[in-house]
């Protein structure tokens, strides 16, 4: 089943007023009517600004990188999906590694704040991988089976309405990237995965996530199951940005 793919920047904790400006402005320029659904993950203080910078095209949306397991209340620095959703964010990262490894996010966690994002209209991209370790150990299929599967017992009823990014955690941020081979089997395990829970499991977008960049991007994307990209540094310069969104298209 053919779906338009989706290419989702997540600029970490980067950026600036005069920075954002210049990186949306070159990006809402080089891009037109892609044929293919873009996103920017700015940091959560820049989601007004960048909100802003949007308005009046329709070629990329906005999404955050993280939302509250929480709706409201006593939760000093976060962000609830109702929050997000007044300015404007249609997607939110949940459960990236860095989260998972930093905030001691747990699976649990991680399916609550899917249930929160669905419940608000915001599409979560849910983040799992397998650390070098884990890889191996033999582990990879254990540990994203079992990363999914939380989310799946608590959304089951929505599952198809998730994306999930498969992203190595060896591979972010180093410059190291799964094989095309070795991310497609993966995707491969996460889709029948998907397929035990949903009757609608071709439309959900897995996206590869890992040092993907403008030189490697359009091998990944042609792996049958590899529906997009999360992208880290390579979403901070424009140019390699837009070759990422032209090779998804
Ligand atoms: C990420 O942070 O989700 C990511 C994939 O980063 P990078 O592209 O820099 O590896």
């Amino acid at each position: 089943m053919s779906k338009k793919k989706l290419i989702a920047g997540n600029w970490k904790m980067n950026g600036s007023l005069a920075a954002n400006q210049t990186l949306v402005q070159a990006l809402v320029q080089g891009l037109r009517e892609p044929d293919c659904d873009v996103v920017v993950c700015p940091p959560a203080v820049y989601l007004q600004q960048v909100q802003q910078l949007l308005a009046g095209q329709t070629a990329i949306g906005l999404g955050a990188q993280d939302v509250s397991q929480h709706d409201n209340g006593a939760f000093t620095g976060d962000a609830s999906a109702a929050m997000l959703k007044d300015f404007g964010v249609r997607y939110a990262i949940v459960g990236h590694s860095e989260r998972r490894q930093h905030q001691g996010e747990t699976d649990v966690h991680v399916a609550i704040k899917v249930k929160r994002a669905l419940a608000a209209g915001i599409t979560p991209i849910v983040c799992v991988g397998e650390t070098l370790r884990e890889r191996e150990e033999g582990m990879t299929e254990f540990i994203v089976k079992r990363q999914l599967s939380a989310v799946i017992h608590l959304n089951g009823h929505c599952i198809s309405e998730i994306v999930v990014a498969y992203e190595p955690v060896w591979a972010i941020g180093t410059g190291k990237t799964a094989t095309p081979e070795q991310a497609q089997a993966v995707h491969a395990v996460l889709r029948a995965q998907l397929k035990a829970a949903t009757d609608q499991a071709d439309r959900v977008r897995i996206l590869y996530g890992g040092s993907m960049n403008a030189t490697n991007a359009a091998e990944l994307l042609r792996q049958p199951d590899i529906d997009g990209g999360l992208i880290g540094g390579a979403a901070l310069k424009a140019p390699d940005f837009l070759t990422i969104v032209a090779a998804a298209a």
